[in-house]
């Protein structure tokens, strides 16, 4: 690991399968190399109506210069405004997707009135070495040798799948750990 010697972490494989808002897909599925995806598709299903809120301890405000940003706190009542106009407008999109639904348009034209925060979910199969490289990336850890400051959202799902790699590949774990998170 230290000597970044990386096609050995390349031998086995791992599934996961993942739900999350498709702002979050998007963001994931710029990681292309090593990695497979397939998605539930939304022009031959009809999507439930499961949109994604900030919980009230995620940071709302974005304060300092572009590349320096820090997330911090916003008030009680910010956190109301950002609830109720998140709130109304899936509720509102998805009564429209509905309705469109039932006078016969097509999934895959109804669909285009639906907001990001909407859930999607997939099957994403990796290795560990593409999976250390999204780790790297997607969580923010003061033990890495080179910081990411990823969107919170993703760090989620990351945090859950570096869990399931800690379980399940404990030596490649620990030597990914111990020489600064950086993918070989
Ligand atoms: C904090 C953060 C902020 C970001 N902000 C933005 C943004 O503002 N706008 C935006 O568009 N994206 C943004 N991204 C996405 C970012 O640019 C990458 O697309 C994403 O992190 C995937 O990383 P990757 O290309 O290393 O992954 P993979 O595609 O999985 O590639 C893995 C590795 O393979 C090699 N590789 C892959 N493809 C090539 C290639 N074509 N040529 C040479 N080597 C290659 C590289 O070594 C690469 O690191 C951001 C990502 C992070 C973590």
């Amino acid at each position: 690991m230290k000597n970044r010697h990386g096609t050995p972490f390349e031998h086995a494989a791992m599934t996961f399968y993942i739900e999350a808002p498709i702002f979050v897909f998007r963001e994931f599925h710029r990681h292309r190399i090593g990695w497979s995806y397939n998605e539930v598709s939304g022009r031959y299903r009809e999507l439930d109506p499961v949109f994604y809120v900030p919980h009230s301890e995620r940071p709302l405000m974005q304060i300092g210069k572009p590349g320096h940003y820090e997330f911090v706190a916003g008030s009680d009542d910010l956190f109301r405004l950002m609830e109720d106009c998140h709130r109304s407008t899936c509720e509102d999109a998805y009564t429209y997707y509905k309705m469109m639904l039932d006078k016969g348009v097509a999934k895959e034209v109804a669909r285009m009135s639906l907001p990001v925060g909407i859930y999607s979910a997939m099957y994403a199969t990796c290795n560990p070495r593409s999976l250390m490289s999204f780790l790297s990336l997607r969580t923010k850890h003061e033990d890495s040798t080179f910081p990411s400051y990823p969107m919170r959202e993703i760090e989620m799902v990351a945090e859950q799948m570096e869990w399931l790699f800690s379980h399940h590949f404990p030596l490649t774990y620990q030597s990914f750990c111990e020489n600064g998170r950086v993918a070989p």
